[in-house]
């Protein structure tokens, strides 16, 4: 038995993380589910957007499940994710996009990892206002152990997953300190790994190619912020963030989850596909050794999408099914 703490989240998370957790269950997998809550749904409720009870169930269970989490735009709290990411010290969020059979898309022979720095850098948001709130600063800090964790983690993922390639997107050419080191670690590290094939690309021609010619990456390594914005073009590769899982991943615990926001245009609709979120559980069995349920889940769910048959409305514009019956389909393929 495992113990799990469940965040369902905000917007479309209840739906998928509740048709997530039946296909889980329904694999044979025991979990006992420790149900939590954060995000702006938490902070309606309690004026606080991660309650304590939250923060103690992962800080015991140390494993979480989680739908997405609203962050206000412009005002309001600072990302949750962000907040989780960094005291549990998920510095790897790992984010597999791979091309589905039955999945529309523009390429048929993706397969790309991307390997993100998850607690520095630019994206945890350190800013400030100055000059009577006349100058924004936001601080991109950096340190040599957040790099050597992140492009380690990297080259050893690639080596146990059997890659060639690991591929360090920077912008060295500008930000030479902060996104310069970053380039540096990888550069050295990359020399005890004489078996990974390594490359570099500055992060803007890192998109182009990408778009162009996605089956020249394999696993990619960079930045927090970067990392971010290549997740979800990664996403558009393969079909859309309805397909995307990620994981993240520390020395002591993991938080597994979709890739996509709560997507509020599409919430209380019973329309999000809930692929992503199930992928990240089959990420998340994986991680807890459960390979067999894993195994189990991941053929269900290429089945369900190579048919065509009962997927949501992103997979099947047509003839969709909603979230529920797409779970309900998965969970009949298993059997
Ligand atoms: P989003 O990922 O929620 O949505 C982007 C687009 O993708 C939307 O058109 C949406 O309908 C679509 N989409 C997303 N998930 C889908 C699914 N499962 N099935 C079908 N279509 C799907 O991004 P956004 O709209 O920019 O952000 C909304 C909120 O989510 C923001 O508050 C943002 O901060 C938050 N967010 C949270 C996380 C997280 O919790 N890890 C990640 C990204 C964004």
């Amino acid at each position: 038995m495992h113990n799990v703490t469940l965040i369902k989240g905000d917007g479309i998370g209840p739906s998928i993380i509740d048709a997530a957790v039946k296909v889980i269950n329904a694999s044979g997998v025991k979990i006992n589910w420790e149900e939590a809550e954060a995000g702006l749904g938490a902070f309606e409720k309690y004026g606080n957007p991660i309650p304590e009870a939250t923060l103690t169930s992962i800080a015991k269970n140390r494993v979480a499940f989680k739908g997405p989490l609203t962050t206000p735009v412009g005002d309001g709290f600072r990302s949750i994710n962000v907040v989780l990411r960094q005291t549990y010290h998920l510095f790897a969020n790992v984010r597999p996009a791979k091309t589905w059979q039955g999945a529309h898309s523009r390429y048929e022979n993706v397969d790309i990892v991307i390997v993100r720095e998850n607690t520095e850098g630019l994206y945890i948001g350190s800013e400030r206002y100055l000059d009577d709130n006349n100058t924004a600063e936001s601080i991109a800090r950096v340190t040599r152990e957040g790099c050597e964790n992140i492009v380690t983690y990297a080259f050893e993922y690639a080596r146990s997953h059997n890659r060639k390639k690991v591929t360090v997107c920077h912008k060295a050419n500008i930000l030479k300190y902060s996104s310069g080191m970053f380039l540096d670690v990888a550069r050295q590290t990359a020399k005890q790994y004489p078996d990974i094939i390594f490359d570099e690309k500055i992060i803007d021609a890192a998109c182009m190619h990408m778009v162009m010619h996605p089956e020249q990456f394999d696993v990619v390594v960079t930045t927090n912020m970067f990392g971010d914005i290549l997740s979800d073009l990664t996403a558009g590769l393969v079909g859309g963030l309805g397909l995307i899982p990620g994981a993240n991943i520390g020395k002591d615990a993991a938080l597994f989850e979709a890739v996509h926001g709560s997507a509020p245009d599409i919430a209380g609709k019973n329309i999000a596909n809930p692929t992503a979120v199930i992928m990240a559980g089959v990420m998340m069995l994986r991680y807890l050794d459960e390979h067999q349920a894993a195994d189990k889940i991941q053929t269900a769910v290429e089945k369900v999408i190579a048919e065509g048959q009962f997927v949501t409305s992103d997979l099947n514009p047509l003839q969709p099914v909603g979230t529920d019956a797409m779970g309900e389909a998965i969970i009949a393929a298993m059997q």
